[in-house]
């Protein structure tokens, strides 16, 4: 079979990582999973066999026909032939749980994508190890970033393990890892608040080697950073998801 590199295709060969992914994620009957990327399937037969309802999101057209015949109900398996970064999930009405062996040239944009949905139980992804990294890296480490204070501030990340290259074909160059993002409640007070949130965090990130006040200067002046109780000299990478929290809180009400 010929995979593409440019859909981050690496399969999944291994029986009994495969099984160690699919203990961890804990799948019973009524769950609604949606698979992202579900490539030849080697995870998508093991859910099939465990839940009533899939829905599976693939953008290799090559690989439908082989996905379609998956399952015996066909009632069971609902496949959309598309790109997961225009995918509307708000079209989905119940509670999902998300699942994925990653596209990983991708996935940080699809891990953006996913941050706000309100319909999710939980996800699990395997990712690139450096990604898992940064998603749960705290303050003042070297890869903490806005993935770090995006991904923790809508989700409380766990690394489940770490997965060798040797599992996959072909074998990638990177290590892998598979972690659990369960979403928070009531993270935000309102909506302006959310997106006030969401500039704040990206326009503190793209210049991160410099002072908070210097990068927030649109949005706030020395004496709202006192007003705050946060120090205007920090840079980008010191401040906790709480600071942002409180600054795009304060930054909403001016
Ligand atoms: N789930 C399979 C496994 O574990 O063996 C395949 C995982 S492979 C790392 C990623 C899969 O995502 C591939 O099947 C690839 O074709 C698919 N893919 C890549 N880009 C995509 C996109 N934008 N939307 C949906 N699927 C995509």
């Amino acid at each position: 079979m010929h995979h593409k590199k440019r859909l981050g295709q690496n399969f999944l060969i291994d029986r009994n990582v495969i099984e160690k992914i699919i203990k961890h994620i804990g799948l019973s009957k009524e769950d609604y999973v949606l698979e992202i990327g579900p490539g030849d399937g080697a995870l998508t037969k093991y859910i099939t066999v465990l839940v009533n309802s899939l829905t599976i999101i693939e953008k290799d057209t090559n690989l439908i026909n082989e996905l379609s015949l998956i399952v015996e109900d066909p009632k069971k398996l609902k496949i959309y032939n598309q790109d997961v970064l225009k995918f509307n999930f708000s079209s989905i009405k119940t509670k999902i749980r998300i699942i994925g062996n990653l596209p990983y040239n991708i996935s940080t944009e699809i891990i953006f994508k996913l941050c706000n949905l309100k319909n999710v139980t939980d996800m699990h992804f395997m990712l690139q190890k450096e990604v898992v990294d940064r998603i749960t890296s705290k303050p003042d480490s070297k890869v903490y970033g806005r993935l770090s204070v995006m991904a923790q501030t809508y989700f409380d990340t766990k690394k489940l393990f770490d997965v060798s290259e040797n599992v996959f074909i072909p074998r990638p160059k990177v290590k892998s890892s598979f972690i659990r993002f369960i979403p928070k409640s009531r993270v935000f007070d309102n909506l302006k608040h959310e997106m006030c949130f969401f500039d704040i965090v990206k326009s503190a990130f793209e210049t991160r080697r410099k002072m908070i006040r210097s990068s927030l200067n649109n949005y706030l002046s020395e004496k709202d950073f006192a007003n705050i109780g946060i120090d205007s000299k920090s840079r980008a990478e010191n401040l906790t998801v709480e600071n942002y929290l409180s600054i795009s809180r304060y930054v909403k009400e001016i």
